[in-house]
């Protein structure tokens, strides 16, 4: 069985050490957890782990979760603050609880219960950046915080500004993992959730079909069950390429967000559709030198007036 990594664009510069982990015989799982840490360690990565932009309180609340293809076991943390590596926290849920999703406080405690590495996640230039955006909402960083009501606050701080790291594997011996971490949606209300650490929303592996990952506005991903129904098509016989416009074409139905997939099927096989032109993906298996990177295909927003259109609303307005 061929060794390959599948990522989102973001993920490109992890995929060397993860293909080191799959050639020499590593576990999928191992792969996609070493290639989250970097980019969570990475701090100009300004969606994932430290660096990652934080809430509107300007606390960096990381989302992450894992699943292996082949048990089904997967963990996941949520709202996880000060602490470096949510993935690894969210690996030790999988594989010393007997739990699989660990939220907020009781994540943190978990987290300090295994001595996981503890870190401020606000950066000087993510915290400049918050600062900024609460000027523009008429806020400083001392009077939101005094706030008893932040929701009119949060309409004016959240813009279609996300970003997450996902990475789908194949190991030789056929096993598939998924591993996705992120800092979620921007200058968001504290608390709030999005697909990434989901499992069947934001992440899915079931090693006799693939897995599938997404990024973009997560809500639609919960709403949809994105990447468990991409790998339900792929079980269904569907092409891979077919599966992932598939995925976006359900977000298209439902809002006008940003929304993109990544499938990898287990034969090594992968596809990434998007509805925002221009985006990437990134794929390294052992014989390649480097990562190589595609276009993802481009399933546009139905135009005004037509019928799928007058379905949807714009997304983000908090209503
Ligand atoms: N899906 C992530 C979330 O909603 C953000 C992103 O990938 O852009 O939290």
């Amino acid at each position: 069985m061929p060794s390959i990594i599948v990522a989102s664009g973001n993920g490109a510069s992890a995929l060397p050490a993860g293909i080191r982990i799959l050639a020499r015989g590593g576990s999928a799982l191992d792969a996609v957890e070493a290639c989250a840490k970097i980019i969570e360690a990475d701090p100009s990565d300004t969606s994932v782990g430290r660096g990652g932009k934080p809430n509107v309180l300007g606390v960096v609340e990381l989302d992450a979760s894992i699943m292996d293809g082949t048990t089904h076991r997967t963990g996941a943390v949520a709202a996880l603050a000060g602490f470096l590596h949510p993935i690894s926290v969210a690996r030790a849920v999988m594989d010393r609880t007997p739990h699989v999703f660990l939220v907020g406080e009781g994540a943190s405690r978990f987290a300090r219960e295994i001595g996981a590495t503890r870190t401020q996640n606000l950066t000087p230039s993510t915290r400049k950046l918050w600062v900024e955006r609460l000027r523009k909402a008429g806020e400083t960083p001392s009077s939101v915080r005094r706030r008893a009501k932040l929701l009119p606050v949060v309409r004016k701080t959240v813009k279609e500004e996300r970003g997450t790291v996902n990475f789908l594997a194949v190991d030789r011996h056929g096993d598939v993992a998924s591993a996705v971490t992120t800092s979620g949606w921007a200058y968001k209300y504290p608390g709030r959730v999005g697909d990434s650490p989901i499992i069947g929303a934001g992440n899915y592996s079931d090693s006799r079909y693939g897995a599938a990952a997404c990024t973009g506005y997560g809500e639609l991903a919960i709403r949809s069950v994105t990447a468990k129904t991409a790998v339900d098509r792929l079980a269904s016989g569907m092409p891979i390429d077919v599966a992932a416009r598939a995925a976006i074409e359900d977000a298209n139905a439902l809002e006008d967000a940003a929304f993109n997939i990544v499938v990898l099927s287990a034969d090594g096989a992968h596809a990434s559709a998007t509805n925002r032109q221009g985006r990437r993906y990134v794929w390294m298996t052992a014989t390649m030198s480097e990562p190589a990177t595609a276009l993802r295909a481009w399933v546009p927003q139905a135009r005004r007036g037509s019928r799928s259109s007058r379905a949807t609303v714009r997304a983000g307005s908090l209503r």
